[in-house]
């Protein structure tokens, strides 16, 4: 199973991610949780992506696809992964496409997690990651709907995208995930 979610900061994605990477038993690949911890082993890729995190503005593709690729090329990722927040621009999209198509491989299914505006900024407050702020939180919403929204379509003209309603309790958001992928 290759998946990948996409959905605005605060949409559950991590917590959806991890939990169906176990009963797929695939690894779980958040991009953000690559650069969070490149930060802390204070790697040169992890200093210059934490001024990006901290403004609420994407990191450069160049460097986010060099973290990709050596993820992917390690031996757990052979038979699937989940992408949680990867990919986030277009530019991103094309290059996993490429990726794969070398590979006479493709994506199963996008799934969009989708969830009002409002119910975003509360989840976001009650959380305490350091880029959780209210002014970069605003930041990473509007990054969100300019760079990373037009991957819906990207993926709808693919036939491969998958709307879940991200609104409800965990529970209910798991079984849409799991009932859409098994469609
Ligand atoms: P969230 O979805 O809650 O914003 P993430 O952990 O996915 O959290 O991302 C945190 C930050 O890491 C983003 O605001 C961005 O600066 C950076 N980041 C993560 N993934 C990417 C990516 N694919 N492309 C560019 N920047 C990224």
């Amino acid at each position: 199973m290759k998946i990948v979610l996409i959905g605005p900061p605060g949409a559950g994605k991590g917590t959806q991610a991890k939990r169906l990477c176990k009963e797929l038993g695939v690894p779980h690949l958040s991009t953000g949780e690559m650069l969070r911890q490149a930060r802390q082993q204070g790697t040169e890729i992890g200093e210059k992506a934490n001024e990006y995190i901290m403004s609420g503005k994407l990191a450069p593709d160049p460097l986010i696809l060099k973290i990709v690729d050596d993820r992917l090329a390690e031996p757990d990722c052979q038979h699937g992964w989940i992408f949680d927040g990867f990919p986030r621009t277009v530019p991103q999209a094309e290059a996993l496409d490429q990726t794969l198509e070398a590979q006479g491989d493709s994506l199963q299914a996008v799934l969009e997690l989708l969830l009002d505006e409002e119910v975003i900024v509360e989840r976001l407050a009650s959380r305490s990651r350091g880029d959780d702020l209210p002014g970069i939180i605003h930041r990473r919403l509007e990054v969100y709907w300019n760079e990373t929204a037009p991957l819906l379509d990207y993926y709808r003209a693919q036939g491969i995208l998958k709307t879940v309603e991200a609104d409800a309790p965990a529970d209910e958001v798991y079984d849409q995930i799991l009932s859409l992928i098994h469609s």
